[in-house]
């Protein structure tokens, strides 16, 4: 087999390059135009996060430290996402398609199921869990249940650092919901339990960390904000942290999130709400999607941080981005992002809650191979960022879109000595390969 163009090539970055969503991004990115306001509602593409999970994958190569670890096969220890859809577990990689969204991924290759620190396995595992939360969210009022969105944060100066307030953060939630005042106020309210989200964000004053909760409740609490806040400030100053201000918590009725997360979809999609407007960050996407969302008032979140990584142009910026998501990513490893309360998922007749890597690893029903792809092959993807870029050609032309990719990348040079289109016969060959490595 010929993969010399491969090996050869470094390439310009296929993923992230004719995307129309990423041009939209480069010209309204904060890092080059602070002015630009309507980021939030433009989705991640798919190339655009294989993009940063490759600039997180090099930034994570330094998370272990300065001394390299090996494990007992002699291999070096990375973080997970550094072997994220670069690994093969099986002989070959595979291209499978699910019929009914018409959608591509690989199988057979590694997923790291870090929800903190790849773009490609969050938005894969948010999209399953945003769909628990739809379940919630639509049965509430035929069960008679209210939905409100809780927000709570806490002073943080630029000098925090992100370790340090992050546990804060979550000892001061957990002791607030223990308060024995606040477990009135919930018996009085008929709070059944809530859905909690952690997000963090980096901006003038440094390390923003935050809690969104959605709470079901029998009554309205949306006039409860002073006692709650009064506990909340109280709860903060006991672990550590400042006396949050009067914006330290935030109740905004969440009843139309219902609408806004039917339609909750994935790719690229600018979704719409029943009305036909479209949907804003609010409630549901505000959770599951807090990574994806640009950062208000000039904060970044965790992707934006790999971006201006990437459109760095001096050695100190880059060390700077570098050095925010190292800190982020070892702060934050281990940490729960999403935490349905005990008992509510019950309520809402839902499964236990699945981990991460369940997610992650859950096979979509009928899902149908289209085709393997060599080891060789999968390489020249991985070195030419064209991993985004097959899952399309999936998508538009399935495997004989992929074939002809491969002959024309590829194998065109060992077939041109031969006159005449041999496509045809590359093509057949194609298909009939199996889970096992070419003979050659
Ligand atoms: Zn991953």
């Amino acid at each position: 087999m010929s993969n010399n163009r491969g090996e050869n090539e470094a390439g310009q970055g296929l993923e992230g390059t004719d995307d129309p969503s990423w041009y939209i991004h480069k010209t309204t990115s904060r890092c080059t135009q602070k002015t630009a306001q309507k980021e939030s509602k433009i989705p991640l593409a798919r190339r655009e996060r294989f993009k940063l999970m490759d600039i997180a994958s090099k930034v994570l190569l330094t998370f272990m430290g300065e001394e390299k670890r090996y494990n007992v096969k002699g291999h070096e220890v990375n973080h997970r996402t550094c072997k994220c859809h670069r690994v093969i577990l099986t002989p070959t990689a595979q291209v499978v398609k699910s019929p009914n969204k018409n959608k591509a991924f690989f199988g057979g290759v590694m997923q790291c199921a870090s929800v903190w620190t790849c773009p490609v396995c969050s938005a894969k595992i948010n999209e399953r869990k945003a769909s628990d939360m739809r379940v919630a969210f639509n049965q509430a009022p035929e069960l008679g249940y209210k939905v409100s969105l809780m927000t709570f944060t806490a002073p943080h100066a630029a000098a925090d650092t992100i370790k340090d307030l992050s546990s804060k953060m979550r000892e001061s939630i957990v002791s607030f919901w223990r308060e024995r005042q606040i477990a009135k106020w919930k018996k009085n309210k008929g709070v059944i339990g809530n859905i909690r989200a952690f997000e963090v964000r980096y901006g003038d004053n440094g390390w923003h960390p935050h809690f969104h909760l959605i709470v079901f409740s029998k009554e309205a609490i949306f006039d409860d904000k002073d006692i709650l806040l009064d506990k909340w400030q109280r709860v903060c100053m006991r672990h550590g942290l400042d006396k949050p201000n009067e914006y330290g918590l935030d109740i905004q009725d969440g009843s139309k999130a219902g609408d806004y997360i039917c339609k909750f979809g994935s790719d690229g999609e600018v979704l719409k709400r029943f009305d036909g407007e479209n949907v804003t960050w609010d409630a549901a996407d505000e959770m599951t999607k807090g990574h994806a969302k640009k950062g208000k008032k000039g904060s970044l979140g965790p992707w934006d941080l790999l971006r201006c990584l990437d459109e760095a142009k001096t050695e100190k910026e880059k060390k700077k981005y570098h050095g925010l998501f190292l800190h982020y990513a070892r702060a934050f490893k281990g940490v729960a992002q999403l935490k349905w309360s005990r008992g509510l998922r019950k309520v809402f007749e839902l499964d236990k809650e699945k981990t991460d890597e369940e997610l992650i690893n859950e096979k979509e029903d009928k899902a149908k191979l289209l085709c393997h792809l060599f080891r060789e092959e999968w390489r020249y993807l991985i070195k030419n960022k064209a991993r985004a870029k097959i899952l399309e050609i999936a998508e538009k032309s399935g495997s004989n879109g992929i074939a002809r990719y491969f002959y024309d990348e590829i194998y065109s040079e060992k077939y041109a000595e031969l006159s005449g289109d041999w496509f045809n016969v590359f093509y057949s060959d194609f298909l009939g390969r199996s889970n096992r490595p070419p003979d050659d």
